[in-house]
This record gives structure tokens, C-alpha cells and sequence, in this order.
């Protein structure tokens, strides 16, 4: 088992401001969905996300650009 972050997208939830894709972000004693074009993180707790805009946590602009990234990348694999 890697220690490392897993991230994937999942298809099933787009962001409910911009409608792009979500990504997956698990951390240790954290999981959210990021979307990386309106630089928002909504937090998952007990399995079920809370997707209202106004509770979404704002990503700091290196953060959010590392996600675009993310993203870049897994759409590029997807791709293949
Ligand atoms: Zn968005």
C-alpha cells in the first residue's frame, strides 16, 4: 500500500458553481473535492459532501494552480 494520496475523479459529481469536474483530494483526516477552476474545496464528512458554494474552502493560488496540474495530468491519462 503506497502512503502517498490517491486522487481520482469522480464522474458522478461535477462543482455546483462551475460545473467542471471535481478531483478527489484524500488526505489523513481530511477528504474533499476540489474543483480547481474556481480554486474551491468541498468538504466530505460521513461519506457526503457538502456542495453548497458558500461552505466551500477557498484554495490558496499555489494550491490551486498544483490541482490544475493534477488535473492536466489525470484528464491526459484518461485521455490515453
Ligand atoms: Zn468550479
Amino acid at each position: 500500500m503506497s502512503t502517498k494520496d490517491r486522487f481520482s475523479i469522480p464522474d458522478f459529481l461535477v462543482c455546483p458553481v462551475c460545473k467542471g469536474p471535481l478531483l478527489a483530494s484524500r488526505g489523513e483526516n481530511r477528504f474533499e473535492l476540489v474543483c480547481p477552476s474556481c480554486a474551491a474545496a468541498y468538504e466530505v464528512r460521513g461519506g457526503t459532501p457538502n456542495m453548497k458554494p458558500d461552505a466551500a474552502r477557498p484554495l490558496a493560488p499555489e494550491e490551486a494552480r498544483r490541482w490544475r496540474e493534477k488535473r492536466r495530468e489525470l484528464t491526459e491519462t484518461l485521455d490515453r
